[in-house]
């Protein structure tokens, strides 16, 4: 079976490290040959609305995927009409995860607490929404914001301006400041015959709003319990295929979702070594219609991206049980370029081995553990 997937960037390359196992062969669609998939797999280059390029990638593929949501729902429509591909995860959920808009409001309708929002198109509506849920908070792009892009923080009236000048002219979304105790993804699978698989509860540390480390299972009875209904609901109302995760802000003991990712995630990395399957695996796995595998953890991981610059192999390497993952990509600042991993067999061995790590990669986290 040929998965054809839209974007070829790391995501999709570790897709493809984890599908050749399971006999599954690939087809990348991107904008340029050089990158991180191509080392795995053909890449149609062209760009994403091409729809005689999608259309030839959707002729060539039983079931057509994407690694990242920047594209166009009416472009990846289009490419398989009258085919019998099918598109997992489901267009709607792609739909969503675009709009920043359209996230809230499907978890205002699900029920999951979520940040107090405003819609902004102009100058003075964002004068209003400042007024109406107050400062401090964040301006953000409705869409193809990510990895902090995209974003102003305005903390008092004056900022109003700036932020304006810096994001105005596109759809916008203005958001109240959450001020966080910690921030933990949630990510699960679910197959085509409606099973599912929930991963264990991460823990996120952002810096410049990157990701930069992740630890699994963040052992928290209560926000694992809403974690995994929350997660549920939006599997369920999208009548989902392949692997989904959702950001939430932990705040006084409660989750506030921020965004969802209809895809595989960067928080959800750690699952290579340190669960039964990875996420990469189970999404392959409920895109091809198989059985799901177990989501349990192997031990306590932790994952660190490696960002900007890639520190030499040897360094990282030369800690013990450490796994690294280096995407192939040319260096830039903010730019990731690969992660590493460790399993450990307690919580506090395994806090104990990433501060050694953090210290050996030169990474300095507030709050780190
Ligand atoms: P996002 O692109 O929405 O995931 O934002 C990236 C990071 O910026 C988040 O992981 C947070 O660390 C921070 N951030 C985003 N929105 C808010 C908010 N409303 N309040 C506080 N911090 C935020």
């Amino acid at each position: 079976m040929t998965i054809g997937i839209v974007g070829a960037g790391q995501l999709g390359r570790m897709l493809a490290l984890a599908g050749y196992p399971l006999g599954l062969d690939f087809l990348f669609l991107d904008r340029s040959a050089d990158v991180p998939a191509a080392a795995l797999a053909p890449v149609l280059a062209g760009t994403f609305t091409d729809r005689k390029l999608l259309r030839r990638l959707a002729r060539r593929c039983e079931v057509l995927s994407f690694d990242w949501e920047n594209i166009s729902v009416p472009a990846l429509r289009a490419a398989t009409h009258g085919l019998r591909t099918r598109i997992s995860p489901p267009l709607r959920a792609l739909a969503t995860g675009q709009d920043r808009l359209a996230e809230k409001r499907l978890f205002e309708r699900l029920r999951i607490p979520t940040t107090r929002y405003a819609a902004v198109g102009s100058r003075s509506g964002l004068e209003r929404a400042c007024a109406r849920i107050g400062l401090p908070g964040v301006l953000k792009t409705r869409r193809l914001g990510y990895d902090g892009k995209g974003q102003a923080l305005i903390r008092k009236r004056a900022d109003i301006a700036a932020a304006w000048d810096a994001l105005g002219g596109v759809p916008l979304l203005y958001e109240e400041f959450i001020d966080f105790e910690l921030e933990v993804s949630a990510l699960g699978v679910r197959g085509r015959d409606d099973s599912e698989a929930l991963y264990p509860l991460t823990r996120n540390w952002h810096a410049g709003g990157i990701l930069r480390l992740s630890v699994a299972p963040w052992e928290s009875a209560a926000l694992e319990r809403q974690a995994r209904a929350h997660l549920r609901a939006v599997l369920r109302d999208f009548s989902y295929v392949g692997t989904l995760a959702i950001e939430f802000f932990v705040c006084k003991g409660r989750l506030v979702a921020n965004e969802l990712a209809p895809r595989v995630h960067n928080s959800g990395h750690w699952t290579i070594e340190g669960a039964v399957t990875s996420q990469f695996e189970n999404h392959l796995r409920a895109v091809a219609g198989l059985p799901l595998g177990s989501t349990a953890a192997c031990g306590h991981a932790a994952m660190v991206n490696l960002i900007g610059r890639m520190p030499p192999a040897a360094a990282v390497l030369a800690q013990p049980g450490v796994h690294l993952h280096d995407y192939g990509k040319s260096a830039r600042p903010g730019r990731k370029l690969g992660h590493c991993t460790l399993v450990a067999p307690s919580a506090d061995e395994r806090d104990r081995r990433t501060r050694a790590l953090l210290r050996a990669l030169a990474v300095s986290l507030v709050r780190a553990p």
